[in-house]
């Protein structure tokens, strides 16, 4: 099932990688025929070329939007070489056999995302490459088929291991990837036809939204998946527009919701506010004058774990901002809006991803959240409690200071968007330790101290964040011993919903220790 590779027609409009492939394939002996554009980047660099027309016996036409359109071509990709009618055709026609087809398209996604005029979004639909891919794909017994750059390494490998030959195997996976990249590419099409006649998208799917994406891999490179917009208008990852940077995986995407989500909650007109999210959870959340200032203080809560990390803002990104932000290794910036001097200084790191959402998410706003389970949908509505809008009850001897109920309820805020169990330790507006996802109480509590003494060694502190902070649990206490390991770490005040039928006993110990108390009444759990 090995094909000898010996012609290969190049149709690519993103030239990255082009002149070392196409040199390579020369060098293996590969016959190069390409269209107008490709031929002329690979002619320019020295390496022979046949342009289409010598096959097609027929010149581009109309400006390129008929170039490969034609038999000689499409009977190239399409004849099946061991059935005896089709060679007949293919020697009766003059039909040169293609065996490699290397095509990428016209961006028509980067220049729907550009917000470029209408003519000029329907220009960039690419029909020829299409045809080309879905043919070749379709005809892989003898055909291989690359769609993507990043795959041109991985062809000559094979065709090294294989003697210039590829085998069904790998031509099979490149004829999927090539169908997986023309179903995104007309779900795109659709999908801005949709927006443009404000109609339904065509595509409903069963998850209640649109393919948006096709995305390399999901949470693993062995998982596939896809990205489905449901068409709600809330600001955040699934409308914001990329103004740079890599397209944005899966685990970006889950990210970049968590943490807008996150700064969501800080009402702009009160304060900036950062969040730095790692793995859906919060490494450092904190309020500031400027965004510069609340950056740093959430960057010193756990500055190892930001690495790497997404940030979220809850301002338009500023030049002192994003200058601050780009001295850390970053995936993702997601704010609101961004000044052009932020963007230009964004730029210089040319895989970060800077989106930008035209505005915040409304904590309070109705919503389903959906989550799927062996043979079904689980479906909530989402989180909308906020603390502000709480009853909060002072259920110890000692009521918070000023500054301590500020803490407490910027603790409680962020503890609602991190995994449970979930017990944050903050102070001065900042989360200083961060305990996430642990099955005990008392485990996240010693995990957010102990990262509170792991990030006041790095700053060389003498004693640890958590002296003097506050501490936010996302639900109960159902034993004391969750609350004196934060008294332990140096807590002074303690908010949590309360209700537990021991919460009697968790009172008895905050009084014991002097510490102050409020009750939520309401939880957030998020798991
Ligand atoms: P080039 O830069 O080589 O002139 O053009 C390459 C681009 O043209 C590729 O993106 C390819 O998909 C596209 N293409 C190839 N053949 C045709 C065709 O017949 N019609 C249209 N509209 N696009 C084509």
């Amino acid at each position: 099932d090995l094909v000898p590779i010996r012609r290969a027609l190049l149709s690519v409009s993103d030239k990255a990688g082009l002149v070392d492939f196409a040199r390579a394939l020369f060098h293996a002996g590969v016959e190069l025929v390409s269209t107008g554009g490709t031929a002329r980047v690979i002619a320019e660099a020295g390496i022979a070329v046949r342009d289409v027309s010598d096959l097609t016996g027929f010149p581009e036409i109309m400006d390129g939007r008929v170039k490969t359109l034609h038999p000689s071509v499409h009977g190239a990709l399409l004849g099946i070489r061991d059935d005896a009618e089709h060679r007949a055709a293919m020697e009766a026609h003059g039909i040169e056999p293609i065996d490699l087809v290397v095509v990428n398209l016209y961006p028509f996604e980067e220049v729907r995302r550009s917000g470029a005029s209408y003519a000029a979004t329907v220009e960039n639909i690419d029909i020829g490459g299409p045809a080309m891919l879905r043919a070749s794909a379709k005809n892989h017994a003898y055909v291989a088929i690359v769609t993507d750059p990043e795959d041109y390494a991985a062809v000559l490998n094979a065709l090294d291991l294989n003697a210039g030959s590829l085998s069904l195997d790998f031509r099979k996976k490149l004829a999927a990837k090539a169908f997986a990249r023309t179903a995104a590419y007309d779900a795109a099409i659709s999908g801005w036809f949709a927006e443009a006649l404000e109609i339904e998208h065509p595509a409903w799917r069963a998850f209640g939204g649109q393919l948006e994406t096709v995305m390399r891999y999901g949470e693993n490179p062995h998982q596939q998946a896809g990205f489905y917009v449901t068409g709600e208008k809330r600001p955040g990852v699934a409308t914001a527009r990329q103004l740079q940077g890599k397209q944005l995986s899966y685990n970006n995407i889950n990210d970049t919701d968590a943490a807008f989500e996150l700064v969501g909650e800080f009402d702009p007109a009160r304060t900036a506010a950062v969040a730095i999210i790692k793995h859906a959870n919060p490494c450092g959340v904190a309020e500031g004058a400027t965004l510069r200032q609340a950056y740093f203080k959430a960057l010193a809560c756990d500055p190892v774990s930001a690495f790497g990390g997404i940030v979220a803002l809850n301002r338009i990104l500023d030049a002192e901002a994003a200058e601050e932000i780009v001295k850390t290794f970053t995936e993702v910036i997601v704010a609101p809006d961004a000044t052009e001097e932020a963007a230009a200084i964004v730029a210089a790191k040319k895989n970060l991803r800077l989106l930008v959402t035209g505005g915040l998410p409304d904590p309070r706003a109705a919503g389903a959240m959906v989550k799927s389970v062996a043979g079904g949908l689980l479906v909530q509505g989402r989180d909308g409690a906020v603390v502000d809008d709480l009853d909060l009850k002072v259920v110890t001897k000692r009521a918070p200071s000023d500054a301590e109920l500020a803490d407490l309820k910027f603790a409680f805020r962020v503890a609602k968007h991190v995994k449970s169990n979930a017990i944050v330790y903050a102070r001065r507006l900042a989360t200083v330790g961060i305990g996430a996802g642990q099955m005990s109480r008392v485990d996240s509590s010693r995990i957010a101290a102990r990262k509170a003494e792991d990030a006041a060694d790095a700053a060389g502190l003498s004693e640890p964040l958590t002296r003097g902070s506050v501490v936010a649990s996302d639900a109960f206490f159902p034993f004391a011993d969750g609350l004196l390991a934060a008294v332990e770490a140096g807590a002074t005040a303690v908010i949590q919903p309360g209700g537990s039928v021991n919460d009697k006993d968790v009172i008895a110990a905050a009084d014991e220790h002097g510490i102050a108390m409020v009750l939520t009444g309401t939880r957030h759990f998020r798991h």
